[in-house]
């Protein structure tokens, strides 16, 4: 879809939550899903986010508007796939606000824009670039089954020794593999869990 990346982002959902997984777990923070994801995971939980609608197009000044009305300064830009759009003007306009700007991406596509964090979950389905690795504050890996503990280490290997690591169970596969993630973490202790505490506590 064609649109002005200077007026406008598409939009799945936008809320003030608790960021429930990964390093900032437990930060009150408004999140900004954005749609489109060509990534194409066998077990995502955001399959709605994949395609884009024209009226999830938004004017960036009325989102920042909607982020103003609550006291929280830290954004977290999610999808969807995020990169997938030129973020330059959008960070731009929120940093303006004087808010911390997160983004949780696959690493499949260029970083831009103005991030202060940027957790990286890269997927076998389609790989993160080594650029956008290299640049990890944060490397979340999920684990649906245990090849992917291989998959974790091999991106591992393209982060800066700053960045914090973290493995999670896909979350259907939860009771299955938490053992198996309990087990890992133990025998290599670089790596932390990251726990999605947002569904076990219900927190839209
Ligand atoms: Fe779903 Fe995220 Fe994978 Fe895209 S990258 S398919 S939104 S889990």
């Amino acid at each position: 879809m064609q649109f002005n990346s200077h007026t406008h982002i598409p939009v799945m959902e936008h809320f003030y939550t608790i960021q429930g997984e990964g390093y900032y777990t437990g930060h009150a923070a408004y999140f900004i899903r954005l749609a489109g994801c060509d990534v194409g995971c066998v077990w995502c939980d955001v399959k709605e986010s994949w395609t884009v609608e024209e009226h999830q197009l938004m004017l960036i000044d009325d989102l920042i508007k909607e982020i103003l009305k609550y006291p929280a300064r830290l954004v977290v830009i999610t999808g969807g796939e995020p990169l997938m759009y030129e973020l330059s003007y959008l960070t731009k306009k929120i940093k303006e606000n004087g808010f911390q700007i997160n983004i949780e991406t696959s690493g499949a596509y260029p970083i831009s824009g103005m991030l202060d964090w940027i957790c990286v979950s890269p997927k076998k389905f389609k790989q993160p670039l080594k650029e956008v690795l290299a640049k990890a504050d944060e490397l979340k890996c999920i684990i649906f089954n245990k090849t992917d503990f291989d998959f974790a280490e091999g991106n591992g290997k393209h982060v800066t020794e700053n960045c914090r690591l973290y493995l999670q169970t896909e979350w259907s596969k939860r009771v299955q593999i938490t053992p198996l993630l309990v087990d890992y973490v133990k025998n290599n202790p670089k790596w932390n869990i990251s726990v999605q505490t947002h569904k076990y506590l219900d927190i839209p």
